[in-house]
């Protein structure tokens, strides 16, 4: 099997994760930046992450075009995973979803998302709310094109997560992995956080260092993130699919 073929059954898992951890439902998706070729990106067509298989990915450029001949729909939001590999040359994985849980924060201004779990410090100390209304007026709340996506690329910064008003998040990471690992954290760190507030008074959150260290030792390849991501693929049914580091396909595992 090619580096190419792992890196797309590994994107099958990834859209089977989210949709066992109902972080996607019928709608969300998950990118991956082809390592052989920068300027293009690894999507499936439009299709429920659950329902995703290798056949499924198609292959686009940075203005989410697709780079053959596709008579398949795609998947209208593409954009904003097009905008955030042209911006961030760093970022190889960019989860797009709805996540119920994120959805408050997108609506009340006074009340950041940020980590208070030690899982929740993959989402990093910054968090910033893009409201398409900025500078778009009224819309669908949908990012339809490149210049909206340019727009939400841009309040992302250099961060790894932004909340979208009204309408979800985007997580961009350095692997497809770590992209799973915060698309599935953020949500959870979002409960606990609401659920801290319910019950009253301060509300403590993970402080900088603390966020940092949390951070510092991970690597996508170690042992104890094969864990979860043999832990979720079994979960969502896909276990067959792994490509196990140890079996001479392509690198340690990509995740
Ligand atoms: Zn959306």
């Amino acid at each position: 099997m090619s580096n190419l073929d792992t890196l797309v059954q590994d994107l099958v898992i990834a859209n089977r994760i989210l949709a066992r951890e109902e972080v996607a439902d019928a709608y969300g998706h998950v990118s991956v930046r082809d390592p052989d070729n920068p300027n293009r990106f690894l999507i499936s067509r439009s299709l429920a992450p659950e329902l995703v298989g290798p056949d499924d990915i198609v292959a686009l450029d940075l203005d989410g075009q697709p780079v053959r001949d596709e008579r398949r729909s795609l998947y209208l939001e593409r954009f904003i995973h097009a905008a955030i590999f042209a911006a961030r040359p760093d970022v190889m994985a960019v989860v797009h979803a709805h996540a119920e849980d994120t959805l408050p924060f997108g609506v009340t201004p006074a009340t950041k998302l940020r980590p208070v779990i030690h899982l929740g410090s993959f989402i990093g100390h910054e968090v910033s709310v893009w409201d398409i209304a900025d500078r778009f007026g009224d819309t669908s709340l949908l990012v339809t094109n490149m210049a909206q996506a340019n727009d939400l690329a841009q309040c992302l910064a250099g961060n790894r997560v932004a909340l979208m008003r009204g309408h979800g998040f985007v997580a961009a990471t350095p692997s497809l992995i770590e992209a799973v690992r915060v698309s599935v954290y953020l949500p959870r760190n979002a409960r606990a956080l609401m659920r801290a507030r319910q019950l009253g008074g301060e509300v403590r959150y993970l402080s900088h260092g603390e966020i940092e260290a949390h951070n510092r030792g991970y690597s996508p390849h170690s042992a104890a993130t094969w864990r979860a991501w043999e832990y979720w693929a079994n979960r969502a049914g896909c276990g067959h699919l792994l490509t196990r580091p140890d079996s001479g396909h392509g690198e340690s595992p990509k995740g």
